[in-house]
C-alpha cells in the first residue's frame, strides 16, 4: 500500500480535474489494483477543518507515512515571503509543504505551475510564486537545488497545462510499485518516458510541415500550424501525438498549435510581441526555429520545399 498526499497550492485545479479523467490506469485502476491509498486529495478528502490538521500533523510526526507526496499549483510566497496570500489548514501553505516534503518517501510535481512556476510566476509576478525546484529554468525552487526526498530523488517534475491524466497516473504507479529506478530524468526532471520526443513527433500534419504547406486557420484540417499561428511542436518536449488525449486527439490534430506548456518557460506569451498565435519572423523566416536548424539553409530549404509542393497539400483531410 502506497500513502499519496495531494496538496494544492496556487492552482486553477486543472491538473486534479486531468487526474480524475484518467483513462490508463483510471484513479480507480489506482486503488483497486496498484496499492494507491489516497490519504487526502483536494476533491476526494473527506477530512475538513480539524480532522485535516490532525492527518497533516500526523503526517509531519511520522504517526501516517507518506509514500507519495503530490503538489498541483505554484508554492505561493506573498506578501513578502510569509506566503499568507495561501492559507490551508491554519497556516500558509508553503509552510505544510516545506514540513511535509521532509517526511516524504518521492514528491511529485503536477502541472507547470508546480513544477517550473507556470502561469502565476509570470512577470510580475505579484504572487511571488515558484515552483518546487524550479523557477521557470532556474533550477532551486522552493524546496532548493540540493533538495532530496526520503527515497533519495529530486522532485519528479510532470509539467503540463494541464499534465496529461496519463502521464500523472502511470508516473504514480511507477512510483508506488517500486519501478522509480525505471523513470530516467531530463535536466529539468522530466520522467523521458513522456518527455524525450517532441510533440511533432506522430503529428498528423508532419508532411505539411515538410513542404511548407500551412494553416491560417484555427480548426482548419490542412496545412502546418507551425508557419502561422506559432505552433511550438517542433521545439516542445512532449507525448501529446503519441499518447493521445482522451485517447482520441491532440491539440494539433484538431488544428490548434501547440502552446509549449511541457517546457519550463511556458507561457511564451511577450506582451511587447503580441500573441503567441502568430508566428514571428525575421525576413520571412520564424524568429524561433526548432533546434538544429540553420536559418540560411531553412530559407533555401523553404523556397525548394514550397516548390515542390504537391496538391494534395492543399486538400482537407480527416483528422480525429
Ligand atoms: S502542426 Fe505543429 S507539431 Fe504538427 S507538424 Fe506542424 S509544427 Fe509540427
Ligand atoms: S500539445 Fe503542446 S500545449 Fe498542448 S498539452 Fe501538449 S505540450 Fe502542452
Amino acid at each position: 500500500m502506497a500513502n499519496v498526499l495531494w496538496l494544492q497550492g496556487g492552482a486553477c485545479s486543472g491538473n486534479t480535474i486531468s487526474f480524475l479523467n484518467a483513462e490508463e490506469p483510471t484513479l480507480v485502476d489506482l486503488i483497486t489494483d496498484f496499492g494507491i491509498n489516497i490519504l487526502w486529495h483536494p476533491s476526494l478528502g473527506m477530512q475538513l477543518g480539524d480532522e485535516l490538521q490532525e492527518l497533516l500533523i500526523n503526517c509531519i510526526n511520522g504517526k501516517i507515512s507518506i509514500d507519495i507526496l503530490v503538489f498541483e499549483g505554484s508554492v505561493v510566497n506573498a506578501p513578502n515571503g510569509t506566503g499568507e496570500w495561501n492559507r490551508f489548514a491554519g497556516r500558509p501553505m508553503k509552510d505544510w509543504l516545506n514540513d511535509l516534503s521532509k517526511v516524504a518517501g518521492f514528491v511529485v510535481a503536477v502541472g507547470d505551475c508546480a513544477t517550473y512556476g507556470g502561469v502565476p510566476a509570470m512577470e510580475p509576478n505579484p504572487s511571488e510564486s515558484i515552483g518546487l525546484q524550479f523557477l521557470k529554468r532556474q533550477k532551486g525552487g522552493f524546496l532548493g537545488d540540493d533538495f532530496l526526498s526520503q527515497k533519495g530523488f529530486p522532485v519528479i517534475n510532470i509539467p503540463g497545462c494541464p499534465a496529461h491524466p496519463d502521464w500523472i497516473s502511470q508516473i504514480l504507479v511507477a512510483v508506488a510499485t517500486g519501478r522509480v529506478g525505471d523513470l530516467t530524468l531530463d535536466e529539468f526532471h522530466r520522467p523521458e518516458t513522456f518527455f524525450r520526443s517532441f510533440t511533432q513527433t506522430g503529428c498528423t500534419r508532419n508532411m505539411h510541415f515538410s513542404y511548407k504547406s500551412s494553416t491560417e486557420e484555427f480548426g482548419q484540417r490542412t496545412g502546418c500550424l507551425f508557419y502561422d499561428l506559432g505552433c511550438r511542436g517542433p521545439m516542445t518536449h512532449s507525448s501529446c501525438n503519441r499518447i493521445l488525449w482522451n485517447r482520441v486527439s491532440s491539440k494539433t490534430r484538431v488544428g490548434m498549435p501547440c502552446l509549449g506548456c511541457t517546457e519550463p518557460e511556458f507561457p511564451f506569451h511577450d506582451l511587447k510581441k503580441g500573441t503567441v498565435f502568430k508566428t514571428q519572423t525575421v525576413m520571412g523566416v520564424p524568429r524561433e526555429l526548432p533546434p538544429g536548424i540553420n536559418a540560411k539553409d531553412y530559407a533555401v530549404v523553404t523556397v525548394v520545399s514550397k516548390d515542390a509542393r504537391p496538391s494534395w497539400t492543399d486538400e482537407d483531410f480527416f483528422t480525429v
